[in-house]
């Protein structure tokens, strides 16, 4: 089974660093582009046509603002916000796994989990990834779009993101 240890294939995502902030210029350039293409060179040049015209114009490049506003905070939130990381220290309550009205049915039966990269204890539902090196709590996937863990503290703006 040793042997089996050595092969972990999720090593190869450490590579994904490398990356770096390229993609968060990726996106930012994609926005840009669909900036120009809405607000520039099709409804904008609108504006100076008739009035019908420049009514539904200026609606249309309201709601394209808001959204952008909207999608940008959103983007710059997941990339900036730390996605949560476990206490230096951080031990399993002993006193918890002894009383069964603290503990559920996911957490009954699983031995009290260590970090070997990070020298410390892991919380439920926390994964250490590869990627950022260390232990990220409620670990749902590195992101390499926006250069970082989606984890407990960032999910919330990941999903709005998305959405
Ligand atoms: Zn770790
Ligand atoms: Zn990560």
């Amino acid at each position: 089974m040793d042997c089996f240890r050595h092969l972990n294939p999720f090593r190869a995502c450490a590579g994904l660093r490398g990356l770096g902030y390229l993609m968060v210029a990726i996106v930012l350039a994609i926005v840009a582009v669909s900036y120009y293409a809405v607000v520039i060179y099709s409804w904008g040049p609108m504006l100076l046509d008739g009035a019908a015209a420049a009514a539904g114009a200026a609606a249309v490049l309201a709601a394209f603002h808001v959204l952008l506003s909207l999608i940008m905070w959103c983007y710059l939130m997941v990339v900036f916000t730390d996605p949560g990381s476990v206490p230096e220290n951080w031990r399993h309550d002993a006193e918890d796994s002894g009383d069964p009205a603290s503990s559920t049915s996911e957490d009954q039966g699983t031995a009290p989990r260590y970090c070997s990269r990070c020298q410390n204890g892991k919380p439920p539902r926390c994964h250490h990834c590869s990627v950022c090196d260390r232990c990220v709590l409620k670990m749902d996937h590195h992101c390499i779009w926006v250069v970082n863990c989606v984890g407990a503290r960032n999910y919330k703006y990941f999903l709005l993101f998305l959405v």
